[in-house]
């Protein structure tokens, strides 16, 4: 059983680094999470405790692949030159994740890493980086982003299944957009907004309804009776409840499920000395 206060202790922490710089000492790990929505960079001491975290809203990616390699690589370095001077020491290794089904673009996202002046060390599929903060043996993990939905299905702590799909947040936003009459940019800033959620979410939730259709179709319940969200879309007030009633399988996600994926690529960063 997943232990959701431990997690909740955890993500919080997270977030909180945001903010504030926690203090470490030894080799830092550093993960980097190229998203289609965000690009995020968590940074961690070797007890996998945070230290601090950088994130910022970028439109680099599609479908979990690098459409601007310049863009992309000029974010990574900015967050890493904030990161450095936050916590006034240098980032060296850090490792990265990749969508289901994007491994052909590996090189990329490494390029992209290593042209902000990082190493990566370790490569890894961002639902077994969502898994390292959930630690589930067995269960689905639904990492629903900004540009895709992507499912893992785990036996015995391994993944066993993995699938994506192009729906995510941008999504949300558009049809937010067309029902309130306000650009893309204002319906992100809504939807956002936790104060609003119960207002928006008889727009959106045919939308939620299709995300969890679509995962519904690769769950055999017999075998699985847990559902894990995380992903930034899950931050959305009671998408939970709408999964549990589609699916029809108990669905749970932390406090706070944004940072789950970046924390987990940065828990597999692996550090020399
Ligand atoms: P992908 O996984 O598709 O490549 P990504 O990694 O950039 O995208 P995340 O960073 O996990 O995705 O999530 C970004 C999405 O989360 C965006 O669509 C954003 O609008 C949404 N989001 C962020 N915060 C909230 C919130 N509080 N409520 C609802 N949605 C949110």
């Amino acid at each position: 059983m997943l232990d959701l206060k431990r997690i909740d202790t955890y993500m919080d922490k997270v977030s909180q680094s945001q903010e504030e710089v926690f203090p470490s000492s030894g080799r830092l790990k550093t993960g980097l999470d190229l998203g289609t929505a965000y690009i995020v960079l968590v940074v961690l001491d070797e007890n996998n405790q945070p230290v601090a975290c950088e994130k910022k809203a970028a439109s680099v990616l599609r479908d979990g692949v690098v459409v601007d390699f310049s863009g992309a690589r000029t974010i990574v370095q900015e967050l890493k030159d904030k990161l450095e001077k936050r916590i006034d020491r240098e980032l060296v290794e850090c490792a990265i994740a990749m969508p289901a089904g994007t491994d052909s673009s590996v090189r990329t996202h490494e390029y992209v890493a290593e042209g902000a002046g990082f190493e990566v060390t370790n490569v890894l599929d961002e639902p077994t980086a969502a898994n390292s903060v959930y630690q589930i043996q067995n269960g689905v993990v639904v990492d629903i982003g900004g540009g895709t939905t992507g499912l893992a299905l785990f036996k015995e702590g391994k993944v066993i299944e993995i699938e994506d799909e192009p729906t995510g947040g941008t999504h949300l936003s558009l049809v937010l957009a067309g029902n309130y009459h306000v650009s893309f940019e204002e319906a992100e800033k809504i939807k956002q907004d936790y104060s609003r959620h119960k207002e928006i979410m008889p727009v959106v939730r045919p939308v939620v309804e299709k995300m969890a259709t679509i995962v519904k179709k690769y769950i055999d319940p017999s075998e699985t009776d847990t559902i894990y969200l995380c992903g930034g879309t899950s931050c959305l007030t009671g998408i939970e409840s709408v999964f549990e009633k589609v699916t029809g399988i108990r669905t749970i996600k932390p406090r706070d499920p944004f940072l789950v994926t970046p924390a987990g690529i940065a828990m597999n960063c692996i550090v020399s000395g």
